[in-house]
């Protein structure tokens, strides 16, 4: 265990988790809990199950398969599209698998059919962010296709807003899809118990109370993780925005001009650095790059701490300014976006920790923290 790493606390995500389905529970609307912006990290996946949330979702096979390995009978929904090579793992370990094609639907009905299963498959509606999904116009011409097929059952239609398109979740384009469903029940007398009405961004709609009856799932992951709705990625109130904090350690301190000296050509990633003169400068370089994570989707929670830049391995901090006095070997929290999130958390380079099982040696990683001193305003 090691700097730099991500504290998880637990605790925030199972109450985060409690709360989304506590606000969509009045609604008719169930939890769908997505693990992809974790890696499927059991510990975090467990907080979701103890947080009230019953089915988990992933993008990946290889994390599905982790889950079902490691949590025995939980629900488990494929989120992306299936490749076609994938589709017999997908089938052995996935509940509920999103598609939209028919072809793709014979391979898992096939594949089914060889398990002696019956797939649960959800058809996926393109309401104009133009990622995956049939065209509305096109959608019982799939159904049809799909409801011949032995080895599925077409447990439902879903929908994904905000991801390409960044088309933004409506009142409207939920009926078109309540509205599709209820015209293919009545025509081909089928149940489709579950309309799941997208992500982390249609939860506007719930907080508005716009969600129209109808919809009965959401997929939920940044909102769970980081507090925020990912529409406009606002604060959910009474969300927790702080489960997830990075920290890195301070392995320079000192006063250097803020313009560099000499000729200046490209920088460590080929960009042309642009500079603005503030004079001499307290800079800190803490142990932590571009190859850790996302700089650009993090922010200093120590007051007045700015970060300048980063290459690989070392990222600058102006410290001028902080209200605590930094020394080397001091350790410097900081927020996670989404983007910043996945990438921590994939990296080998970056450890995980989680408050319910810090061991004595992460504690006192950890207690380094206590190194920090506030720094007493001079009159
Ligand atoms: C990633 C993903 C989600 C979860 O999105 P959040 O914005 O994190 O809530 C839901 N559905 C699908 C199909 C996804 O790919």
């Amino acid at each position: 265990m090691q700097y730099p790493l991500i504290k998880t606390d637990l605790d925030k995500i199972r109450a985060n988790s409690r709360l989304m389905t506590n606000l969509t529970r009045p609604y008719g609307i169930e939890v769908v809990g997505v693990t992809k912006g974790f890696c499927a990290s059991v510990e975090i996946a467990q907080a979701m199950l103890d947080g009230g949330i019953k089915i988990l979702a992933d993008s990946r096979l290889q994390n599905l398969r982790r889950l079902r390995q490691e949590l025995g009978g939980v629900r488990l929904m494929h989120l992306r599209i299936p490749m076609p090579s994938e589709v017999p793992d997908l089938v052995s370990v996935a509940d509920y698998i999103l598609i939209s094609d028919a072809w793709i639907g014979e391979l898992i009905s096939k594949a089914a059919l060889r398990l002696g299963k019956k797939q649960k498959v959800l058809l996926m509606i393109d309401l104009g962010d133009l990622r995956e999904g049939v065209l509305p116009q096109n959608t019982f011409k799939v159904i049809e296709q799909l409801i011949s097929l032995k080895g599925i059952e077409l447990y439902g239609l879903g929908t994904n807003l905000t991801c390409y398109g960044a088309v933004i979740p409506t009142r409207e384009l939920m009926e078109e899809l309540v509205e599709l469903a209820t015209q293919a029940r009545t025509r081909y007398g089928i149940e489709l118990p579950v309309i799941s009405g997208g992500n982390s961004s249609s939860l506007n709609l719930v907080l508005k109370k716009e969600m129209p009856a109808g919809i009965t799932q959401l997929r939920l992951g940044e909102s769970i993780l980081l507090g925020v709705e990912a529409a406009r990625r606002t604060a959910i109130p009474s969300a927790y925005s702080d489960a997830f904090t990075l920290y890195a350690e301070v392995i320079e301190l000192l006063e250097k001009p803020s313009i560099p000296r000499g000729e200046i050509g490209l920088d460590a990633f080929g960009n042309r650095p642009v500079f603005e003169d503030r004079g001499i400068r307290r800079r800190a370089i803490v142990a932590l790059g571009q190859h850790d994570i996302v700089v650009e989707k993090l922010k200093p929670l120590f007051p007045g701490v700015k970060i300048l830049g980063a290459s690989s391995d070392h990222m600058i901090l102006d410290v001028s300014d902080a209200d605590v006095n930094l020394s080397l070997g001091d350790i410097i929290p900081f927020s996670l976006e989404y983007g910043a999130l996945i990438h921590g958390i994939l990296s080998p380079y970056v450890d995980m920790v989680y408050d319910k099982n810090d061991s004595e040696k992460t504690k006192k990683i950890l207690s380094g923290m206590n190194k920090i001193n506030i720094k007493r305003p001079t009159a």
